[in-house]
């Protein structure tokens, strides 16, 4: 057990100068090396858009969207905080302005407020404190480390900011603020730049906070000069002014971060012990096998939304942690699901060693992701298909393999003669679209025959699911004659939670995500041994 003062620790981390600059790694850092000396950590995201969460947002506008065990669709980087501290999030880890307002909407109406004028402040940046100290009651975590998405300086973001302004007071010495920002280097004038990260430090002290910490983005080291200027002008110690050079792997962040003593920092502002040693060999294996694999592999990820990383951020990482479990790099190639048309597939497909059909909704690029798993299915080559992806696996399978012309997915084609995947039952009744598909973690049972039992080694496990359609087991037996078996069953309602095919060495879909909970000291087994099947292609 850890040696800690009897009270959390708030620590806030903003961003300053541009967005994209990390925040999300290194609040994940920082919470990592805590907890690898034996602290407590959480991490909460606070994001100032009107959305309720970003269940309702296209991939262009967010990237991912995560899911809980608790079934909340969150921000992507609770994804990043779950890979690094493999302790599960929940939905009080992301809390949108939207969801603040609709709070606080919902109490003016029942009448909490008697009579009260409700305004931004004191009630919004109210609500927004509750929201940070609900992850500290009980004590539960010795630090809470919330992140503030967006960029100080933003208009969204000023009743959060105003809130921080507010704990600094009440909470003392168990606060501590955390901004990050940039150093540009500028390459005509051969020169790091100070300048953007003065005026963002300003713009926080005209709020009423004054940073304690500044992590510099940079592509360059910073010299001791730079440090001193920074500190000079934005009053900190030059000991605060932590660099944050730009790195091939974001896993590598938490050693940048240690060597900078970020860590040693904060539990020295905080006034808590740090005579425990960070215990990271686990972490430092990982990133050994990550620098020094023993052979490559490819593996397509078809999707529509390819041009986008971030839109398959946990299929991408899990990736990463089961080539560093095979001590394998996984080449990963980004397939677009509408450019695989009259029979390119052989081509666009030719060097991959296994195939990934992605998670998603909507028809647009349906016909590709289908040609993709036709030339899997046949060329034996090891398919994952993940969500939508198993669901277009029962429909190539239905179309080709027990030829029912025109058989589809009720979602994209409601007058399909052949309803292959129909809606949920409980679905039809619904007619909004936020935060109401199945969601979160749900049951499976495993067919103890099955290659899903050779790879999981249990018999009932659980994963966590989004989505409103599901196979329709009228077809279940036909399936089952040809070859496709359902494997995996969800044990209350019989819904089919994963299809694999018989004569074939490593065909499998999926109705759940399991990207969402694979973590570097866990890493998914689905994934691991998928990446496994594709060396063993390779050979
Ligand atoms: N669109 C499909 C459904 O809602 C698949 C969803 C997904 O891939 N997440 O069932």
């Amino acid at each position: 057990m850890a040696p800690a003062e009897s009270q959390t620790k708030y620590i806030f981390v903003t961003g300053g100068v541009t967005s994209s600059l990390g925040k999300g790694i290194i609040s994940a850092s920082l919470a990592k090396l805590l907890q690898a000396r034996g602290y407590s950590a959480t991490i909460q995201k606070l994001d100032p858009y009107i959305n309720i969460d970003p269940g309702t947002l296209n991939p262009y506008e967010h990237g991912e969207c995560y899911v809980t065990e608790d079934g909340a669709e969150t921000d992507l980087d609770l994804g990043h905080y779950e890979r690094f501290l493999n302790v599960p999030t929940s939905q009080a880890n992301n809390v949108t302005t939207g969801r603040i307002y609709q709070s606080v909407i919902e109490k003016e109406r029942r009448g909490d407020y008697l009579g009260e004028t409700v305004q931004v402040i004191p009630h919004i940046t109210d609500e927004i404190k509750q929201s940070i100290k609900l992850l500290g009651k009980n004590k539960q975590f010795d630090f809470v480390i919330t992140e503030i998405g967006g960029t100080v300086g933003d208009i969204e973001s000023l009743p959060y900011v105003e809130a921080i302004r507010q704990l600094r007071w009440e909470l003392g010495k168990n606060c501590l603020v955390i901004h990050l920002t940039l150093v540009p280097y500028l390459a005509a004038a051969k020169e790091l730049k100070t300048k953007p990260t003065q005026h963002s430090v300003k713009t926080m002290q005209e709020y009423g906070v004054q940073p304690d910490i500044l992590v510099c983005r940079t592509e360059k080291h910073l010299n001791d000069g730079i440090r001193n200027k920074i500190a000079l002008f934005c009053n900190v110690s030059s000991r605060d002014v932590i660099e944050s050079i730009d790195t091939d792997s974001i896993y590598r962040v938490p050693m940048l971060m240690l060597e900078e003593q970020l860590d040693l920092r904060v539990l020295n502002k905080t006034n808590m012990k740090s005579d425990q040693q960070p215990e990271l060999s686990a972490w430092k294996n990982f990133l050994d096998h990550l620098k020094n694999p023993d052979c490559d592999v490819s593996i397509a990820l078809v999707g529509k939304y390819v041009e986008l990383m971030d839109a398959y951020k946990s299929i991408i990482e899990s990736l990463i942690h089961a080539g560093t479990t095979n001590k394998c790099n996984v080449n990963i190639k980004m397939v677009h699901s509408e450019h695989i048309e009259n029979g390119n597939e052989s081509i666009i497909l030719k060097n991959v060693s296994g195939v990934i059909v992605a998670p998603g909704f909507g028809e647009r690029g349906i016909e590709g992701k289908i040609a993709a798993i036709t030339y899997a299915r046949t060329h034996k080559i090891p398919f994952l298909g993940i969500c939508l992806g198993m669901q277009c696996a029962t429909i190539e399978f239905a179309q080709n393999v027990l030829n029912l012309k025109g058989a589809h997915s009720y979602e994209m084609m409601p007058n399909t003669p052949y309803p292959i995947i129909s809606m949920m039952e409980e679905q039809k009744k619904v007619n909004i679209k936020g935060g109401t598909m199945r969601l979160g973690a749900y049951k499976c049972k495993l067919d103890l025959e099955s290659k899903a039992f050779s790879i999981y080694k249990q018999e009932t496990i659980s994963e966590r699911h989004r989505h409103r359609y599901e196979f329709n087991n009228y077809f279940l037996k036909d399936f089952e004659k040809h070859g496709m078996v359902a494997s995996g069953i969800n044990p209350e309602s019989g819904l089919v939670e994963i299809m694999e095919l018989k004569n074939h060495p490593w065909f499998v879909g999926v109705q759940f995500h399991p990207e969402y909970k694979s973590t570097v000291a866990r890493p998914h087994p689905l994934f691991v041994e998928f990446v496994k099947a594709a060396m063993d292609f390779k050979k």
